[in-house]
């Protein structure tokens, strides 16, 4: 007999594992807005970094190599070109669609899904509650409606009510911002800067953070991947302040960089100081690093002291930031129900028939296109048991 299969949410792992699933099972889609895969046209800045060439043991929050080793990238985007999509691998091997249209994704991925008789979209349906009976699984909606399904896939990404997961005794995450730019100290005229090239450090117990990439300053927060990035390491630890560095000449080290404004000094010796990093720094982030050195700008270069380049040296080097919490811009949550309340089909291990796919599992990663390959990876996992 047919399962009778509700997929809670219309999201990116929601439709491949109805695709992935219609020709077992009789499958119906509850999604709460009038669209499916709305959030697949924001990802990406609208271009959709679909899935990356490479995976490490840090691209993810915990070790998925058991997962993983069922569905490689190769056969996550070779299934992607089966419905249609060609893409391609930029210089950091993370793949896009040719088209460079988040569109392509989200369209292939309709289209292969209304190739199937056997899946029914309901719209508008906001999911509230679910009871165990039986073996089967009531499911219940906010306009008062409720269906009964032999299986569920939980499929509603950071928005899962985990409350309500709670009390089929599975074991949960809060769900905490991830992705996202970090809240500072006032950055005083540094508002709209981009730093190429800048290497972010933070020391988070058993991880030393290290990565270089590109920053951009906000008036009252720092943003960028290589921030992103941390971010995530700090939501997953529940840091909310913490200090970080950036070492913005990373090709110098301390000594050479010494060297150097010292013999920028003998060639700049009769320019005024408000000119000295000119042409290596813009404006606002020299002048930072010259009054943080206590350089008086009017004086001239020739009169800079050892100390005071010591000091520049310090503070191109390893200048100190606080982060003071998350801002609200986050690509993902880190959270959701542990991970070892599932099976190794991403079955609830306390309640047979239930499944969680994407988001909605204690699974975040990095930038990259990770978060997508594990909605993918995961819908496919789940979809051979339905
Ligand atoms: C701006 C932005 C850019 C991103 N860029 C990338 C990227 O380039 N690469 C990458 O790998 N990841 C990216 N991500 C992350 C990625 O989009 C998510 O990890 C992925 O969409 C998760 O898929 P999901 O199916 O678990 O959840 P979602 O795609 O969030 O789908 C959940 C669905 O459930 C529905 N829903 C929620 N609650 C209910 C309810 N109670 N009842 C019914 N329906 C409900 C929602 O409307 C939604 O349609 C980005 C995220 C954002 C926000």
């Amino acid at each position: 007999m047919t399962n009778k299969v509700a997929i809670l949410g219309g999201g990116a792992s929601a439709i491949m594992c109805a695709i992935k699933a219609s020709l077992s099972s009789n499958i119906t889609i509850f999604e709460k807005s009038a669209k499916l895969g709305k959030k697949i046209l924001a990802t990406g800045n609208g271009r959709c970094n679909l899935a990356n060439k490479y995976m490490n043991k840090h691209s993810y929050n915990i070790d998925l190599s058991n997962y993983l080793k069922r569905y490689s990238v190769q056969s996550v985007l070779k299934y992607f070109q089966d419905i249609g999509l060609e893409y391609y691998f930029d210089e950091e091997n993370r793949a896009y669609p040719i088209s460079n249209s988040a569109n392509s994704v989200r369209d292939v991925l309709l289209n292969a899904l209304n190739q199937n008789k056997n899946i029914n979209v309901k719209y508008g349906k906001t999911f509230v509650d679910i009871k165990k009976i039986d073996n089967k699984y009531q499911v219940f909606f906010d306009d008062n409606t409720s269906e009964t399904f032999d299986k569920v896939v939980v499929a509603l990404g950071n928005e899962t009510n985990l409350d309500v997961f709670k009390k089929l005794n599975i074991i949960v995450e809060g769900f905490k911002p991830s992705l996202c730019s970090l809240k500072t100290m006032p950055n005083k005229n540094l508002g709209g800067i981009r730093v190429s090239n800048v290497k972010v450090l933070c020391e988070l117990g058993n991880i030393n953070f290290e990565e270089t990439g590109e920053i951009l300053f906000k008036e009252n927060a720092i943003s960028g991947i290589v921030i992103f990035n941390l971010s995530c390491h700090l939501a997953r630890k529940n840091v909310k302040n913490i200090d970080f560095f950036i070492d913005f000449l990373p090709k110098f080290n301390k000594n050479e960089l010494f060297l150097y404004l010292k013999s920028r000094k003998e060639l700049l010796g009769e320019y005024l100081c408000k000119d000295f990093l000119c042409g290596v720094f813009v404006g606002a982030l020299a002048d930072l690093f010259m009054s943080g050195a206590k350089i008086n700008p009017a004086q001239k270069v020739i009169n800079i002291s050892d100390k005071q380049l010591s000091a520049l040296v310090d503070l191109i080097k390893n200048h100190k930031f606080t982060m003071m919490g998350y801002e609200n811009n986050n690509q993902v949550m880190s959270g959701g129900v542990l991970i070892d309340e599932l099976d190794e089909n991403l079955q609830s291990k306390a309640n047979s028939g239930l499944y969680f796919v994407g988001e909605a599992v204690n699974v975040d990663g990095v930038c990259g296109g990770y978060n997508l390959m594990w909605a993918w990876i995961s819908a496919m996992i789940v979809s051979e048991c339905l």
